[in-house]
């Protein structure tokens, strides 16, 4: 995997074809001792309202930048963590991470904090707990946090009804990613609560040909009929800007704005 973004202070990516393919069992003793040695970090995506540009929030991203093979996209590594439960450790980690650093920030100056969670993450019971027990720790205010999660990760109905239920009761906001790759039924999700629909960046790519203005209107729409935010990722295009405007889509994301940027970069991006 060669990611295409690069944000200011970061190295090259490491190129898995060109190199070793490290097998599962190697990657996560890797992970274990690279969580220890803080080899983990985040990088914050600023998320604008599309009408004005202000900067309404970030998007948390995880990184793995590794002694020999540099940095490593989450699109390599989290499928290893999920499977083997490693994800657990690390999520938790994420989230600790994500609320120190940022508790200031969106103290003071109002701005959202999204983070991904991941399947087993948001299936864990006592997930509420630990981040109410987070927030205490790190002095976060919950109503400033927005969780990610997918349509695939609603898979279990009664039991994600159940948990998106006690998390609603933190305060936090939830969104749904990816909004439109998965298979989940329409009437299912119009009874979560939810406050959030991310377009997908597969969707917004395909804006300026007849199927995806389609694609994209249709979903714009259907937010605002279950009176949901929406927010469009990867944009990278003026002509997508435009039309997701005209369309009343209020928020997005992509490198037209900013790439996920590190602590330094987004603090001196706001003093800016
Ligand atoms: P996602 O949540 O849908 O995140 C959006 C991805 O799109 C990010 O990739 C971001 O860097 C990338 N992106 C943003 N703007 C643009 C753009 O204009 N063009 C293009 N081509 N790409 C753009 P990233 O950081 O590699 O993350 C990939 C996925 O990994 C995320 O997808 C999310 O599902 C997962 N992930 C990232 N961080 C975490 C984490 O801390 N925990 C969990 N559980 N999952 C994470
Ligand atoms: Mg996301
Ligand atoms: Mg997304
Ligand atoms: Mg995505």
């Amino acid at each position: 995997y060669l990611a295409k973004e690069k944000s200011s202070d970061e190295v090259e990516w490491f190129d898995w074809h060109a190199d070793i393919q490290p097998n599962p069992f190697v990657l996560e003793q890797e992970m274990v001792t690279g969580l220890k040695q803080r080899q983990f970090f985040l990088l914050y995506q600023p998320q604008v309202h599309l009408r004005s540009k202000v900067l309404l929030g970030f998007e948390a991203l995880l990184r793995w930048r590794h002694p020999r093979w540099g940095i490593i996209s989450p699109m390599v590594f989290l499928e290893v963590a999920e499977k083997s439960g490693f994800i657990i450790q690390l999520g938790e980690w994420m989230l600790t991470q994500a609320m120190r650093e940022m508790g200031k920030l969106t103290a003071e100056q109002g701005y959202y904090l999204s983070v991904n969670l991941s399947m087993r993450q948001f299936y864990q019971q006592h997930l509420p707990e630990l981040i109410l027990h987070i927030a205490q720790e790190t002095g976060f205010q919950l109503s400033q946090l927005t969780l990610e999660v997918t349509e695939t990760m609603l898979g279990h109905p009664e039991q994600a009804a159940r948990q998106l239920q006690d998390l609603h009761q933190l305060g936090v906001r939830v969104s749904l990613d990816d909004f439109g790759t998965g298979y989940s039924s329409l009437s299912r999700i119009s009874h979560y609560p939810l406050q959030e629909l991310k377009i997908d960046r597969t969707f917004v790519q395909q804006i300026g040909t007849e199927k995806g203005d389609a694609l994209v209107k249709t979903i714009i729409n259907l937010a605002r009929h279950l009176d949901l935010d929406v927010v469009a990722e990867g944009i990278e295009k003026p002509q997508q800007l435009r039309f997701l405007r005209r369309h009343y889509c209020q928020a997005g994301q992509g490198f037209l704005f900013a790439p996920p940027l590190s602590l330094d970069d987004l603090k001196n991006l706001i003093r800016s």
